[in-house]
């Protein structure tokens, strides 16, 4: 989807965010610096870039503090609460006149999907009660009055075309005429589609402020398309001073573009976005809500967890502690399960796993893990004397036995753990020391 890429980008550097203690403000320098990379090669526009590091950083390193949070999930609300912002903040509705009809105007370059919309914004009111009519007023397209047309009749609701031989050719005065037919047929919204050039030029901007001027629109909305890339700042900002728009309307946002420029239309503009279109069909539209659109981009809920199973089943000191056993050859089966158990405190590690970008390369391994063990391996170790524990090599025969009673295994059962612990505490020492451990029939680790 658009966002895809930036969406990965950002939930990759959240990742590295250490979840504990307090965040240096090397840690904060590094996180902005990806974040403004990733954003710039989403194509979104360097002075909202700037502006969005420079907030997040300054507040990252500032004492704002959450206690529920930690310094990660901290830093990863912020940047949300600055997505949201750039977005536009609060969602912004379509706003209706007092006195009906509404008259909606929609604004932008050829192909930015503004006839396309007509026929979604015509459905979407009707299905809310409304009575809307359409008008064509893109005389400049030779097919653009069929299009709406062929449009209007998929959604179900009318269109006002110009009479062959009247006002052909006068765009303005067809939408007066038809603003005047909507009030005798109590039709209660307009909407006028407009004609749009490839690219920006005057002759278009003037027809489009002349339409503006005579109908007098509730809202004129800029309708934009999401591929155009780094355009859609200066295509944005000539619409503004030509016509000024009331709205934005994000369109074919289902692309694959990086749409970054998209996302820095509404603060270059201070215009919201008020809907997205996010496909050919009909009803491939919303209305924008830029808190949903920024958990979106930052898979949001997704993080939060991710980042809260993280901190509770490792526990850094801890983790320490277990290392410098390794090293001197002092781990013991206590150690083994105490690790054992912080695993089962994730909760299902594959549900965890499952939250990570690229998870699907450790599926199978995944997938061999069976947390049903764990609960052996409690048992077991739990029905040994605390000597044994400490000294695995007091297991002889007799005492396996006794375990295997015990916990309700069986001697094959014991054995097979003492082994694994014996070949996890070799391979451990390894790492402690800094080889790579290779494990037999999972490959390095
Ligand atoms: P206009 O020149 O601004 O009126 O643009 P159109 O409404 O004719 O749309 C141009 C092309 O974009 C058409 O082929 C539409 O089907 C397509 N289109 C419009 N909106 C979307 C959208 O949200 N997603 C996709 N994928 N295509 C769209």
């Amino acid at each position: 989807a658009t966002f895809g890429s930036l969406s990965d980008r950002l939930t990759d550097t959240f990742k590295n965010l250490r979840t504990k203690g307090k965040l240096t403000p090397s840690d904060v320098d590094g996180t902005v610096r990806e974040i403004r990379r990733a954003l710039l090669d989403a194509d979104v526009a360097l002075d909202v870039v700037k502006d969005f590091t420079g907030k997040v950083r300054e507040r990252a390193l500032s004492d704002e503090v959450n206690k529920a949070l930690n310094p990660a999930q901290q830093v990863v609300q912020i940047v949300n609460e600055e997505l949201v912002g750039i977005l536009g903040g609060q969602q912004r509705r379509l706003q209706f006149a007092k006195k009906p009809p509404t008259v909606i105007m929609l604004a932008g370059l050829q192909g930015a999907g503004k006839t396309t919309l007509a026929g979604k914004l015509g459905k979407w009111l009707a299905k809310d009660g409304h009575t809307p009519l359409l008008v064509a007023a893109d005389l400049q397209r030779p097919n653009a009055v069929n299009q709406l047309q062929i449009v209007g009749e998929q959604a179900g609701v009318p269109v006002y075309a110009p009479e062959p031989g009247n006002g052909v050719g006068n765009p303005v005065k067809v939408a007066k005429d038809a603003l005047k037919f909507a009030e005798t047929k109590q039709y209660d919204t307009v909407v006028i589609d407009t004609a749009g050039r490839l690219g920006v030029d005057a002759e278009l901007m003037k027809q489009a402020a002349d339409i503006r001027k005579a109908t007098e629109p509730d809202e004129v909305l800029f309708v934009i398309d999401a591929m155009i890339g780094q355009d859609a700042v200066a295509t944005a900002k000539a619409f503004q001073d030509g016509v000024d728009f009331t709205g934005v309307v994000l369109s074919k946002l289902d692309g694959d573009a990086r749409g970054g420029a998209a996302l820095s239309v509404a603060s270059i503009t201070g215009r919201p976005i008020i809907f997205a279109s996010t496909g050919e069909g009909l009803d491939d539209f919303e209305p924008f809500h830029p808190d949903r659109m920024a958990s979106r981009i930052l898979d949001l809920g997704d993080i939060l967890t991710l980042i809260e199973q993280a901190q509770q089943a490792f526990d850094e000191e801890e983790a320490r502690k277990v290392a410098e056993k390794f090293a001197t050859d002092s781990f013991t089966l206590d150690d083994f399960l105490k690790q054992m158990q912080q695993l089962r405190n994730m909760g299902s590690i594959k549900k965890m796993m499952g939250m990570l970008p690229g998870a699907g390369q450790m599926k199978q391994q995944l997938d061999n893990f069976d947390e049903r063990e764990i609960v052996r391996t409690e048992a077991i170790i739990q029905s040994m004397t605390t000597a044994e524990r400490t000294t695995p090599k007091l297991l002889n025969g007799s005492r396996r036995l006794r375990i295997a009673k015990g916990s309700g295994t069986t001697v094959t059962e014991v054995n097979q753990l003492v082994n694994r612990f014996e070949q996890a505490a070799k391979m451990m020492k390894t790492v402690a020391k800094g080889g790579v451990p290779n494990v037999p029939g999972m490959g390095p680790i």
